[in-house]
């Protein structure tokens, strides 16, 4: 998993990963399990949602991001962050498509792992290779959701993955800045929570 950067344990927030459409639910398990090792987090994969059908766009053969979290939204949970995961392929309205899409400094997220399976790039199945892309498109749309922008630094996570190979030439952990500034929002989250209630 190409580990680098320090990773930030001590610190806990619940994240829910809930798929979206049909999934692989045990590569989700370990996808948790990775995310919790690097932020902290602990993760819960819950039951199937639908892809809300009016997120499809029939002449892009897509599924439209924004149109997915608003279904996201209207979920009801007390998490610190809600990230769902589908393997259908996603756009936003000028971009060809789109890895995933947080709400900055919000509670949801989306991610696809449609560009993520080296089948889509004509090359043999590897899951663990699949795994390792998915690990760091779903840290990186947490770190958005968690305010960090993105980083000039080639292997930390929160560099923008143009293309795959931007993905996989990046490591899946936040570099020394990054991670700073990732755990002080994580605490500054944690804190507001414990005062609300
Ligand atoms: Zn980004
Ligand atoms: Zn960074």
């Amino acid at each position: 998993m190409g580990s680098r950067g320090d990773s930030i344990t001590e610190l806990r927030g619940h994240l829910i990963i809930c798929p979206v459409g049909p999934s692989d639910m045990p590569l989700l398990h370990r996808l948790g399990e990775a995310i919790r090792g690097t932020c902290g987090m602990v993760c819960e994969v819950v039951e199937v949602l639908d892809l809300p059908r009016q997120a499809l766009d029939r002449g892009r053969g897509q599924y439209d991001c924004h149109a997915i979290l608003k279904s996201l939204l209207k979920v009801e949970s007390n998490c610190l962050r809600f990230m769902g995961v589908t393997e259908a392929d996603l756009f936003i309205q000028a971009l060809r498509y789109v890895y995933g899409v947080s709400q900055v400094d919000g509670r949801c997220s989306i991610i696809s792992a449609h560009r993520l399976f080296p089948e889509f790039y004509n090359e043999a199945p590897d899951r663990g290779l699949l795994l390792q892309r998915l690990t760091k498109t779903a840290i990186h749309e947490l770190g958005h959701s968690m305010g960090l922008t993105h980083c000039r630094e080639r292997r930390c996570v929160m560099y923008s993955s143009i293309r795959i190979a931007d993905t996989d030439f990046k490591g899946a952990c936040f570099c020394p800045t990054c991670s700073e500034l990732f755990r002080w929002n994580l605490e500054r989250c944690l804190d507001c929570r414990t005062f609300r209630q």
